[in-house]
């Protein structure tokens, strides 16, 4: 499931067409991505916000690429590119529809060394044990969740046929339970679809009860098939807030900024602080230079730490 965050972009000299990649980021390092389906669209969703061509829904994979296909590719750009921190399972659609994905985990983990393995998902099938068999065997797992109520999920990411919400909510309940790695959380919010208060409250009280190791939230940013909007950083930031202050929310899009940086008195910042801890990029936008000066002075006098949840440093009062 490539989403706006993360996709990864094609490098044609490697394998044509199930290698992505490499590409840079500062949370997985040097990372290589597997696509699943790299002929078309194969989706259990049909997202308001996706950056593919809107397509029929499926449940199944009518276009499968064989599992040998896809470790001939990878083997080769690992071979390549030795000191890849992380693979990366996706799709153009969603990679849980792969039906050979547990073969194909067995065959990476056998092959992978210290390479990390990861998948993003839309989560539909969380809820399938066949599913969840396979995802117990990588090193971290990426789930959306871009609602909370089946009505959202059938407005804005137009799930097929079936698709129960809370299905999904339970599946990804039971996974926690058994999965051992880093279970991270995406939600996409998008301007008058999932962004009220009431649909944000029932995603806190859920997320209270899976416990994360993190809650990334962003919004689109690069234009989708429909015409639909995103939020801007402050609006996330609003959002945000919303949330209980115990959850660890990490503003994921900051492209749309519209407001300059404040100034913080030790006061004001020791109070935003206790109220949600903040991520380096949120001080960069939020704060003034001035203000920056202080929270490092704060950090120096121990009133202010830091902590990293998965890869992720945020600030808090201490
Ligand atoms: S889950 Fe949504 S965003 Fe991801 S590929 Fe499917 S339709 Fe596109």
């Amino acid at each position: 499931m490539p989403n706006n965050s993360e996709r990864l972009t094609l490098n044609a000299e490697l394998s044509p067409k199930v290698i992505f990649g490499p590409i840079h980021s500062r949370r997985f390092g040097k990372s290589l991505g597997v696509d699943l389906s790299p002929g078309k669209k194969q989706c259990n969703f049909d997202c308001l916000y996706c950056e593919l061509d809107p397509a029929k829904t499926m449940d199944a994979y009518d276009d499968v690429v064989s599992v040998e296909e896809v470790t001939t590719a990878l083997k080769l750009a690992l071979k390549e590119h030795d000191d890849i921190d992380f693979i990366t399972l996706t799709a153009n659609g969603e990679p849980t529809l792969y039906p050979y994905l547990s073969e194909l985990i067995d065959e990476i983990n056998a092959f992978k060394g210290t390479t990390k393995t990861l998948i993003l998902s839309n989560a539909a099938k969380i809820d399938d044990p066949k599913i969840q068999e396979a995802l117990l065997k990588l090193d971290e797992v990426k789930l959306s969740l871009d609602c909370a109520t089946q009505k959202c999920l059938r407005k804005l990411d137009r799930s097929h046929t079936g698709i129960d919400i809370e299905n999904i909510k339970a599946g990804m309940l039971d996974f926690k339970s058994k999965y051992n790695g880093p279970l991270v959380i995406e939600i996409l919010i998008v301007k008058n679809l999932n962004d009220s208060e009431e649909e944000i409250a029932k995603l806190n009280e859920y997320l209270l009860k899976l416990q994360p190791i993190r809650i990334d939230i962003g919004t689109i940013d690069r234009p989708p098939a429909f015409d639909v909007k995103p939020l801007s950083y402050e609006d996330l930031h609003h959002i945000a807030h919303l949330f209980d202050p115990s959850l660890p929310v990490y503003i994921a899009s900051r492209k749309k900024v519209e407001s300059k940086p404040s100034s913080y008195s030790d006061e004001e910042i020791l109070q935003t602080l206790s109220k949600r801890p903040l991520s380096p990029e949120d001080i960069v936008i939020l704060f003034d230079d001035e203000s920056q000066k202080r929270l490092e002075r704060l950090i120096k006098e121990d009133k202010i730490n830091s902590i990293e949840t998965n890869g992720v440093k945020f600030y808090k009062k201490a």
